[in-house]
């Protein structure tokens, strides 16, 4: 067998599971995402950090398509990301997201939803959605709330409820955009824990987070973002003790 050489930095070309190329995206004359290369491999945790209005957001939004881009592109393994049809709501179960406000459905039971895209996506029987919802309700800790609905949560459950939901899909990648930010405090590690454990199992996720201690443990690469340009990355253990440009050590004095 021919032997393969892989320098220890590269990633395999199939292990990228998330590619963005050149990709800019303007919001009227504010060009939010200028020049994005970022490449996420299967199995990694991407930390995304910067001040607001850095384009955070819009990213995440971007890579499942929420927002549209203007010019470069973006691939889910291997393969353009869908503009529209039956084909984009794939990609919305294959690429799981969870945002700062709940976003849970009012009006369905926990259980239901996470029951719902199962059986309207992934076509799988009402059966088979309430054995896998039940499972993932117990693996973040809300089984006893499954009949309930989300209003009678607090918002650590809700936030883990809307984890399951993301999960059910069986999504290639998750990505969580501030989930602890409209928690009342108490709440915050509740829901990281459910995190860590997700990053510990494998996941591919990218987390936009203030909370630098999650970067620290659960981080393989820190994406520093400011102006719609990604000013740097790097490990955590490098980020954090030594950023190398002004705009990152401005923003860690001002959050450390
Ligand atoms: P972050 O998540 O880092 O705070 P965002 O991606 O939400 O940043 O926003 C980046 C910039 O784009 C901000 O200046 C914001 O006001 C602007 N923006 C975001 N969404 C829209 C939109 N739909 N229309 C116009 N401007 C927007
Ligand atoms: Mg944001």
């Amino acid at each position: 067998m021919a032997e393969v050489s892989v320098t220890k930095d590269a990633v395999p070309a199939a292990d990228e599971l998330v590619v963005l190329k050149n990709v800019n995206k303007h919001f009227g004359a504010l060009h939010v995402l200028q020049d994005i290369d970022l490449t996420i491999a299967r199995g990694e945790v991407v930390v995304v950090i910067g001040p607001s209005g850095s384009g955070k957001s819009t990213l995440c939004r971007a890579i499942n398509r929420l927002e549209g881009i203007d010019s470069g592109s973006i691939s889910l393994d291997g393969k353009p990301l869908p503009a529209e049809g039956k084909e984009l709501a794939r990609l919305r179960a294959d690429v799981g997201m969870v945002f700062q406000s709940f976003n849970l459905f009012a009006h369905k039971t926990v259980l239901e939803n996470v029951t719902l895209g199962q059986i309207k996506v992934r076509k799988k029987s009402k059966a088979e959605a309430e054995e896998k919802a039940r499972a993932l309700l117990d693996r973040v800790g809300v089984a006893t709330q499954a009949d309930k609905y989300p209003a009678q949560l607090s918002g650590g459950q809700q936030q883990r409820v809307a984890i399951a939901r993301a999960l059910a899909m069986e999504p290639k990648v998750m990505l969580f955009d501030e989930p602890t930010s409209a928690l009342d405090p108490e709440m915050i590690n509740e829901v990281l824990e459910v995190m860590q454990q997700l990053a510990r199992d494998g996941m591919t996720m990218v987390v936009v987070t203030h909370e630098m201690g999650f970067a620290r443990s659960a981080a393989n690469r820190v994406v520093f973002m400011a102006d719609g340009q990604i000013v740097e990355q790097a490990t955590p253990d490098k980020f954090f003790t030594a950023p190398r440009s002004d705009r990152a050590k401005d923003f860690l004095s001002k959050i450390l």
